[in-house]
């Protein structure tokens, strides 16, 4: 049902070709648990990718129960990935903040199925990897092994015919991999099971055929199949209904209207929006479609790259979380959610060598590039019931009009096109506050307690307007004894020092 003809992959990288993968011939079962075994490097990542339509083969040919992928459309692509293959990743990817089940419906939202039908299947998945009881736990709450099993049931969502699963136990104790391993196994009855392990004990144990692998040649397969076993089934045609270009479309739709309001924080963050397939997709080297969408979506926000990211999209979740709440509320109050940024999942480490490497880029693609060095500001609110409070860790966040930089012309309509303003006016030569919020008038808990207007029942426009903010200065704010610098204590007195800046909304 499925085979690799003389599949190679060439990676360029810096001008020198790289061949991850080297005339690899292999056909496989209907269903049958095959592990991959190699050293890392050598390929078993690339050749997943490639079988799971992830990532594109740059000669050979991916035959697909009798089918040749070389004139597959992108159409067909996104059938066979939607439906036909489900994926297992060491890192579990699953969106911290959603619950078990959330995380399993979303995989489905792009199929265009019912509310009330993605719930019952997803109970159902759930169920079958042993979760039953666990489905509205968030992957937080959860152990390595049961997140795996979350991955498991979301890969599963679509009934797929191969399960794909890149080390999926790399990150995971004996016990545990055990555990996963019988599940594994056990869908390997009625699927195709590849999976990419480090483990050969496991691999002998658990799997029907091992296939080793070694500088992107196949050097050893225990129970190789010349396709005569059993027959090819028929393609059975299931079609997505929304395909992956209607996908980004619509996020881009809604990252771009003036409607959305929404910030982008990073271009991951819009990536997210369309749920877990393309970041998948993202971290595993597929770039189809992408160099599209960049050009679209950065000629109008810039990227960010901050040392600490955040890869998710607010938008989507929060349909899903408050749909209680109204779109572009006339009334003047704002209502809390909870801070997402809280929920970053991704590090970078920005180094010299990097920024060096950034200002070598070829500028005629750019419109330029601005750095920020983030340094934090000792604040001091006077709350709505008047207590003073210290609020050091002002959670700024960066407007993407702040960082476009060079071509000032550019910079025009920015705001304009992306926000509207609800009340006050947006001046960017006087320093002063301003407050984002979402469509449906939402803002985030912690920047209200910057605003001292935490847990106050309802917070209107007027509230957020009269409120202000002081900036202490360093020099006021640490009282030297001796060799050593304390911070003061008397918040009021700081607040009301006329050393301290103060700021307020923008009116
Ligand atoms: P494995 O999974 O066995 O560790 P991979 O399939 O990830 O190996 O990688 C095989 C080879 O291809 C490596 O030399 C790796 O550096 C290279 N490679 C993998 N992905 C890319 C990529 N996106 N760009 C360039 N080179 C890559
Ligand atoms: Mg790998």
């Amino acid at each position: 049902m499925l085979e690799l003809k003389k599949i190679t992959k060439v990676y360029e990288v810096a001008g020198i070709n790289q061949k991850a993968l080297n005339k690899i011939d292999i056909k496989f079962r209907k269903n049958e648990f095959v592990s991959i075994l190699g050293q890392s490097g050598s390929g078993k990542t690339t050749m997943l990718n490639i079988i799971g339509g992830l990532d594109q083969y740059s000669s050979g040919d991916l035959i697909i129960n009798g089918t040749s992928t070389k004139k597959y459309t992108d159409r067909d692509w996104d059938t066979y990935r939607n439906h036909r293959v489900g994926f297992v990743f060491q890192s579990y990817n699953l969106i911290p903040h959603q619950t078990a089940l959330q995380n399993v419906e979303l995989a489905l939202t792009l199929s265009g199925i019912g509310k009330e039908e993605r719930r019952k299947r997803s109970i159902a998945v759930l169920k079958k990897v042993g979760l039953e009881s666990q489905i509205n736990k968030k992957p937080n709450q959860m152990s390595g092994g049961q997140m795996q099993r979350i991955a498991i049931a979301r890969a599963l969502i679509n009934n797929p015919d191969i399960l794909l699963a890149d080390e999926p136990t790399g990150a995971l104790d004996s016990e545990t991999s055990i555990q996963i391993m019988d599940l594994l196994k056990e869908i390997a009855n009625e699927k195709l099971v590849i999976m990419v392990t480090h483990n050969p004990d496991l691999a002998n144990e658990y799997s029907n055929r091992i296939i080793k692998i070694l500088d992107g040649k196949i050097i050893d397969d225990t129970n190789p199949y010349d396709g005569k076993e059993d027959e090819n089934s028929v393609e059975t045609g299931k079609k997505t209904s929304m395909s992956f270009k209607t996908a980004l479309a619509l996020s881009l739709n809604n990252l771009m209207t003036k409607k959305g309001r929404t910030i982008l924080t990073a271009f991951a963050g819009s990536i997210g929006i369309i749920g877990i397939a393309l970041i998948l997709s993202l971290s595993n080297g597929f770039k189809v479609e992408i160099d599209n969408f960049e050009k679209k979506s950065l000629s109008k926000a810039p990227i960010i790259i901050t040392t600490q990211s955040m890869t998710m999209d607010e938008a989507m979740i929060d349909d899903m979380n408050n749909n209680e709440l109204k779109k572009y509320p006339d009334t003047k109050e704002v209502y809390v959610k909870e801070n997402e940024l809280n929920m970053m999942v991704h590090q970078n480490v920005i180094t010299e060598s990097y920024v060096e490497y950034l200002e070598k880029m070829d500028m005629s693609n750019l419109s330029g590039i601005a750095y920020e060095r983030g340094t934090n500001l000792i604040v001091v609110n006077k709350d709505y019931k008047d207590n003073y409070n210290l609020v050091s860790a002002l959670n700024m966040g960066l407007a993407p009009w702040t960082l476009l930089p060079s071509n000032p012309n550019e910079t025009d309509g920015v705001i304009d096109n992306m926000y509207d303003v609800l009340v006050g006016t947006i001046n960017e030569d006087e320093p002063g506050l301003i407050i984002q919020v979402d469509i449906k008038n939402q803002i985030y808990d912690t920047d209200l307690k910057v605003l001292g207007l935490e847990n106050k029942e309802s917070v209107t426009f007027e509230d957020i307007m009269n409120q202000e903010i002081k900036i202490i200065l360093n020099d006021d704010y640490y009282i030297q004894m001796g060799d050593i610098f304390y911070p003061n204590q008397k918040l009021e007195q700081l607040y009301n020092s006329e050393n301290s800046i103060t700021v307020k909304v923008q009116a």
